[in-house]
């Protein structure tokens, strides 16, 4: 079955009952036993709800994995992961790495004894040489932020396997309607279901699924243990917004597609960075693995001035943090999301002074394009 049509199942016949099309909110504490030793499936929200459940089984469904989890944002997500470790553990990261996921592994955990080291994860050979005795996973963005390297997910995969370590994808950007890691040998998948997947830009949600049933296990110990789950009312949200992930994300690519090839054309441009360009560097191998080149892109204007001019005077398009909604977004890294990253790395990077982010929503092509027309006139 396409994902599409899969989505769009999600919590359909959850309640045989009255035939709800749509999956009840369970907004309940807890659960009634019907005996002594006894249970519905359900005995407390926070071990399990049926509105988080459905979410659960869905995304689990859509990415081709064993168990999903849903947490109360994408932080608690990867937070929740980080807990399969112990002190002395290392894991190789992606280098322009969600400013948010930084600051957690080095502010949060490396203060309980987890390694972290930062490298390219589009360049495979990095990889292979980053890996350390004591190294246990590879935590890696499918697609990067803000300048979409892409990573070879089979390939690294196919490395992690052969030393015996757990190979963990930031799929955010992409979405399992583009990508499914877990189909090219990752075995955990993590999202920001705040973005792409809820994609309304209303709710705050974290997403993971895990491929093996052994390691969900834990997973799941972890979850009910930790404890920072979704509530009923937001997995509902996310549900609901799942459901459209095909047509919104076709029409966002559509989109940025246009929005890249125009800003390329802007002398006020200097460079434009989207792998649906043929010249951007992931192009061909998200050309053969994925089933698009997602809605995120960054461009670099030709003078630090025209930064403020456009966040200022885009009119549609609003300066705003967050991406993946139906909304376009503009937002400045350099001082916004990758404010926690040192700056050498920064410099290093290319996340300067000039560099802008768009997350393209579904708004009429034309219509962005005359909204940053004005806003580039000044
Ligand atoms: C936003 C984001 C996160 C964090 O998710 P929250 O829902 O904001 O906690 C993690 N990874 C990526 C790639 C993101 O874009």
């Amino acid at each position: 079955m396409n994902i599409s049509t899969q989505a769009v199942q999600i919590g359909l016949n959850w309640d045989q009952r009255t035939g709800a099309v749509t999956v009840p909110i369970y907004q309940t504490a807890t659960f009634k036993h019907p005996g002594l030793g006894q249970s519905t499936g359900y005995d407390y929200s926070r071990s399990g709800n049926p509105t988080r459940q459905t979410l659960e089984e869905g995304i689990a469904a859509l990415d081709h994995g064993a168990r999903g989890f849903a947490y109360s944002s994408g932080m608690a997500a990867i937070t929740n992961l980080l807990l399969l470790f112990r002190p002395g553990d290392h894991i190789l990261v992606t280098e322009d790495l969600y400013g948010g996921t930084y600051r957690l592994f080095e502010q949060v955990f490396q203060q309980f004894g987890l390694e972290f080291s930062y490298l390219d994860t589009s360049d495979l050979e990095a990889v292979r040489n980053g890996i350390k005795a004591n190294t246990r996973a590879v935590f890696v963005e499918s697609l990067t932020n803000p300048l979409l390297k892409v990573a070879d997910i089979r390939e690294i995969s196919r490395l992690c396997r052969s030393r015996g370590l757990l190979c963990i994808v930031d799929n955010t950007f992409l979405t399992p309607y583009l990508l499914r890691p877990l189909e090219q040998g990752a075995d955990i998948t993590v999202y920001s279901a705040t973005k792409y997947l809820a994609g309304h830009n209303d709710t705050v949600a974290g997403l993971v699924v895990v491929k093996d049933p052994q390691l969900a296990e834990k997973v799941y110990f972890l979850q009910n243990s930790v404890g920072a789950v979704l509530g009923p009312q937001d997995s509902w949200l996310v549900i609901r917004g799942m459901k459209t992930l095909g047509v919104r994300l076709d029409r966002q690519q559509a989109n940025a597609q246009k929005l890249a090839e125009w800003l390329k054309d802007n002398p006020q441009v200097a460079r434009v960075y989207y792998p649906g360009l043929a010249e951007h560097p992931g192009h061909w191998l998200l050309k053969e693995r994925a089933r698009g080149f997602g809605a995120m892109l960054a461009f670099e204007v030709t003078d630090h001035g025209l930064v403020e001019q456009l966040l200022l005077k885009t009119r549609l398009i609003s300066f705003a943090e967050s991406l993946g909604g139906v909304e376009t977004l503009i937002t400045f890294p350099e001082q916004q999301t990758h404010a926690d990253i040192k700056p050498e790395t920064r410099a290093r990077l290319g996340i300067n002074n000039v560099l802008l982010r768009l997350s393209v929503g579904i708004e009429d092509a034309d219509d962005l394009i005359e909204d940053l027309n004005q806003a580039f006139a000044g």
